[in-house]
Order: C-alpha cells, then structure tokens, then sequence
C-alpha cells in the first residue's frame, strides 16, 4: 500500500501525470518494440514478391465484460445484481462465494448492519483476478430508547421445550437448497396495505438493546389473502409456533429466503415450488402480535435484509 502510494507520488512529481507516468516506467522498452514491430512487415514485404496474408491467431476472450457490471441498492439491508467479467470462474463479495447463473449473473445482500465497504472478486479462466469496490452506504435507523429493563422474552426451561424444535425447524428450513430461480427476479409486494413495521428498527432498555425488527410488517386487514413475491421451494409450512404463529418460509435459491408470519390460513405445502403472485396464505394474528398484519423477512444467507429495497416502494 505504502509503496504503490511512494510511486504515484514520485511519478506524478516527475511527469505531471499519472498516465503519462505509467507510459513513461514502460516507455523505452515498449517504445522500442513497437517500432521493431511496425519496421519488419515492411522489410518483409520488400523481399517477398508475392505476399501471403497471415492468419492472425485469435485469442480466445470470452464474450462480456472486462470488469464487474453491478446495479442494485447498495446500502444497509440491500442487494446487488450484476454481470462477473468475462471468463469468471468463481466470484465472491468479501468471504461469500456468489451464486451465478450460466450467462454470469451474480446476485449478494447486504446485512442490517453491513460494513460500508465491500469488495467484489472474480477469478478468471487465465489466472487473473480481478477486484471491484462496492461501497455500501450506511442509514440511520429507528432506535427507541425506553428507560426500563429488557424482558427476558420466555425463557424459562418449559418456554425453550417447546420452543427449541420450532427454532430448530426454521434454521433447518432456511439451510435447504432447492435450486430455486426466485433470486434472479424483480420482487413484489406480497399484500399491500399499512405498513406498520419497518425493518431495522430497534428498542434500547437501559442502554441494553433488544432484537431489531427482522422483517416489514404489512397490516391491510385480518382475512387477506397474500402472494409469493418472487418464485421458490415452500421449505416451511407450519402451524402454532410460539412467536411467529402459522409461518410459512419460501426459499427462492442463491441463499435468498422469505418468511411469512402470524398467517390466519396456510394455503400451501412444504416441499411445493410457487410462482411469483401465487397465493400462499391469509393475514393473521397468531403467535406473538398485538393485532392482525403480515410479518415479511428475507435474508441472504446469514444477511438479514430489508424487503422495502427489494420491492420498491408501495404504490
Ligand atoms: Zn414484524
């Protein structure tokens, strides 16, 4: 670091510029083949009567770009989707291997509390590796301070008998891998109405914070039916568990998943692939509500992130 930063600085005092610094390092040496290079076609064609025209070896480059392309909503709680350079074998965003489709589209998420730079990584059917800089913008969120002390939430040893399998179910449901494609589509919202929950928003007891709101909580009214936002595997499909009640989770591939809670109806099955739209359940208020709403998270792997950035606003 220290080094590459010494030489800019020498090159820029001695050439004015940075690119004509770089030429100049190389330029006697690549000065002088060039013109060995533009000197022999003419040496040759004085000597031979009859030119041949030489094939030119092709290099094979692979079509698509020289570097990443990316698009997306880079920022706390949100995603990036894009194109890995040509001849990408395996590409990672900082330690996540990145799911790839076949014409090298790549997709990540960025977690609640994500470090505000990341870096993108591809290696490439010759060796190279080439490295792109993604910076993640921070957002402030709703933080309540109350000045009382933190609940202990359950946790008595007959609360966790019962509630151990249920979060073990979750985390086994939200592990499964069904090839899904869901990952690489526009998400929609899976019911419109108030929006009564934000992601990300959290409660400080006594300098103790608690859990943040994993998810958006949409509250058009006990009853409504509610749809698949983007195509996946129903991994989960269960009734009455203690905090999330009827819940339904959806994987939708490339380690993207979406829970659904408190439904009053469950209207599919585990192991039955949805489409985008389809309907898959009824607004409720079972397990731990205060009234009538979906519940909607998403996470990419370990990434807890905002739903609001994969749908777009509500209109
Ligand atoms: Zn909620």
């Amino acid at each position: 670091m220290n080094f590459t930063k010494i030489g800019h600085i020498v090159c820029l005092t001695a050439a004015g510029m940075l690119a004509a610094c770089n030429g100049a390092s190389l330029g006697s040496e690549s000065g002088e083949s060039a013109q060995a290079r533009s000197a022999q076609p003419i040496a040759k064609a004085a000597a031979q009567t009859v030119p041949l025209p030489q094939p030119e070896p092709t290099p094979a480059s692979p079509p698509g770009p020289a570097t990443f392309a990316f698009d997306g909503q880079l920022t706390q709680g949100g995603w990036i989707r894009g194109q890995v350079p040509a001849g990408t074998i395996s590409a990672t965003l900082g330690d996540q291997t990145l799911p790839l489709t076949e014409d090298g589209q790549f997709f990540a998420a960025f977690d609640r509390d994500a470090a505000p730079n990341a870096v993108l990584s591809a290696r490439i059917s010759d060796g190279r590796v080439i490295e792109s800089q993604v910076t993640v913008s921070p957002r402030t969120w709703n933080i309540q301070h109350i000045n009382a002390a933190k609940g202990t939430g359950g946790g008595s040893e007959a609360w966790w008998k019962k509630r151990e399998p249920e979060w073990l179910a979750i985390r086994d449901a939200r592990a499964k891998k069904t090839g899904a494609t869901g990952w690489q589509q526009d998400f929609i919202w899976p019911v419109k109405g108030r929006i009564s929950g934000h992601f990300g928003r959290q409660r400080v007891y006594r300098g103790e914070p608690a859990n943040y709101h994993s998810g958006i909580d949409i509250a058009p009214g006990n009853g409504v039916a509610f749809v698949a936002p983007a195509d996946g595997v129903v991994v989960l499909a269960r009734n009455g568990f203690s905090l999330e009640g009827n819940i339904i989770i959806i994987d939708h591939g490339g380690g993207l998943n979406s829970a659904f809670l408190h439904a009053s109806k469950i209207a599919v099955l585990e192991g039955q692939s949805v489409k985008q739209g389809d309907y898959i359940g009824n607004i409720g208020a079972t397990g731990r509500v205060t009234g009538p709403h979906l519940h909607w998270s998403l996470m990419w792997r370990d990434a807890r992130v905002d739903p609001l950035l994969f749908t777009g606003p509500m209109r």
